[in-house]
């Protein structure tokens, strides 16, 4: 009888089994894939970063470096070796989870997890053979899987999810994105910096829609200037393919019908909890008309010893989010009061320049009716955004009118995906802009900017402006 199952081996999956075995239980986690460390390792988070960094590299050396005065003949992209270098971080990394398990004593079955009562986990093996794993606390990890629409086809070859868009073999002349957020701007980036027109059809009035508004018109500027299209307020109504072309047809706010052909459909709509195959009615697990697993504040399901959390829960759909659940699930397990401010979870766009925010928007602080203060820094202004030519973007702080407590950072900016780090912590602290605006930052650093912001909405004295 093991103290916790974990099924799924993700950020959620792995972090909840490390800390359930810090914490002295037997562990054992199920992964359906022969390789641990769910989508954010495998198809997610790690290669998309792998290839937005070599991609950079290259838009680099064919656009700036000869302003920098360094002269380069015969630049070419070779994809080919640029998968597989993605593939070699992708292995470091999955390796690195197995060595994990194998430190932690956490005992790890591959196979599809699925339940046979409320202490009772089957595990089938793909040759069928299967063994059944008795728990005293299970904890649901199973992630999420791309949405689509009903009327897509996706062929996984030209008519593509996240997934296809991290193995492709050629570099597309015509990328049409369908949906404007996260994982649709740092793909579309990857393939638009290697030479693909990049078009995006959005629903919604702007690009990133669940940030603040500033950063998505923000960052739809700096994506123009790497030759993107954009049509927003575009409702797709159909997707086609014809041999190597795609059409996709969208409605205009006008009820206008537009037609875009290319030879690659990248489908980035958001992702769907996955449950499939888990047989939670076996426990009498309950799973909401959207398919997530319900969960209360604890993350408990409707059965007392049933956990579930990251993808497959309510809430932003984030690696480090999952984390943090994975590590409050294992101690609440363990009798401890753990705590996760749901509110200072950074999201982060790793486009060039990358958009990081933490807190309230300035839309939800209208809409609380919350007294609030703006200070903006344009990076623009900052020393060190200048001598690396990344003077695209700006960081704006929200204060409280009255407290001048920090509500908000919204950044778009060169490195802005770490320095929100800054931002959580003087979040967490409770911090106001004045004590931050008094605080010696580095210089010439990037982080200068979030101080100047700081001095901004505290009596517009920013120095540098
Ligand atoms: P997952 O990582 O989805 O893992 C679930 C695991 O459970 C999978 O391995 C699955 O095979 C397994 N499983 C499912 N059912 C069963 C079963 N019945 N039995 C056994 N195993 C099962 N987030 C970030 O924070 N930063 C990023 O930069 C980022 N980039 C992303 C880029 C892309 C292209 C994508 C697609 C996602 C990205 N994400 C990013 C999101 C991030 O990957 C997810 O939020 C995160 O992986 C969720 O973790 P999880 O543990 O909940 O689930």
């Amino acid at each position: 009888m093991y103290d916790v199952i974990v099924i799924g081996s993700g950020p959620g999956g792995y972090v909840a089994a490390i800390r359930a075995a810090q914490l002295g239980m037997k562990t054992a986690i199920i992964e359906k894939y022969p390789t641990l460390g769910g989508t954010c390792l495998n198809v997610g988070c790690i290669p998309s970063k792998a290839l937005l960094d070599s991609s950079e590299h290259y838009h680099n050396a064919a656009h700036t470096f000869k302003t920098h005065g360094i002269n380069l003949t015969n630049l070419k992209v070779d994809l080919k070796q640029m998968i597989l270098r993605k593939d070699d971080v992708v292995k470091q990394n999955v390796d690195g989870i197995q060595y994990l398990m194998k430190k932690n004593k956490i005992e790890v079955h591959q196979g599809l997890g699925s339940f046979v009562d409320k202490n009772t986990v089957r595990v089938t093996k793909d040759d069928g053979t299967s063994q059944d794993l008795q728990g005293k606390n299970i904890i649901i990890a199973t992630g999420s899987k791309p949405a689509s629409l009903p009327f897509i086809k996706l062929d996984k070859d030209r008519v593509i999810t996240s997934t296809e868009a991290l193995n492709l073999k050629e570099i597309p002349k015509h990328m049409i994105v369908i949906g404007g957020g996260v994982i649709g701007m740092e793909l579309g980036s990857v393939y638009g910096r290697m030479g693909a027109k990049v078009s995006v059809v959005e629903y919604l009035d702007s690009l990133i829609p669940s940030m603040d508004k500033t950063m998505g018109k923000e960052l739809q500027k700096s994506l123009k200037k790497l030759g993107f299209d954009f049509y927003l307020k575009h409702k797709v109504t159909g997707v086609e393919r014809k041999g190597k072309e795609v059409t996709v047809k969208a409605e205009n706010s006008k009820g206008e019908i537009v037609e875009l052909k290319g030879d690659y459909v990248l489908v980035s709509i958001g992702r769907k909890a996955y449950t499939d195959g888990l047989n939670a009615e076996a426990a009498g697990v309950k799973i909401s008309d959207r398919g997530l697993v319900e969960v209360d504040d604890h993350l408990r399901t409707n059965v007392p010893n049933i956990y579930a959390i990251g993808d497959v829960v309510k809430g932003a759909m984030l690696a480090h989010k999952a984390e943090e659940e994975g590590t409050f699930v294992a101690e609440v397990i363990a009798g401890q009061k753990p705590h996760i401010n749901y509110l200072l979870i950074p999201g982060v766009v790793y486009t060039w320049p990358e958009v990081a925010s933490v807190g309230y928007t300035e839309e939800q602080l209208k809409e609380k009716g919350t007294k609030y203060k703006t200070g903006k820094f344009p990076f623009m202004a900052s020393g060190r955004a200048r001598a690396s030519m990344d003077t695209d973007g700006l960081v704006k702080v929200l204060a409280d009118a009255e407290t001048d407590e920090i509500l908000g950072v919204h950044m778009i900016g060169p490195r802005t995906a770490d320095m929100i780090a800054e931002a959580v912590v003087a979040m967490e602290f409770r911090a106001s802009a004045e004590d931050i605006a008094r605080m010696s930052h580095a210089h010439p650093t990037y982080t200068e900017a979030f101080k100047e912001a700081c001095l901004a909405a505290t009596d517009n004295r920013a120095l540098h402006i």
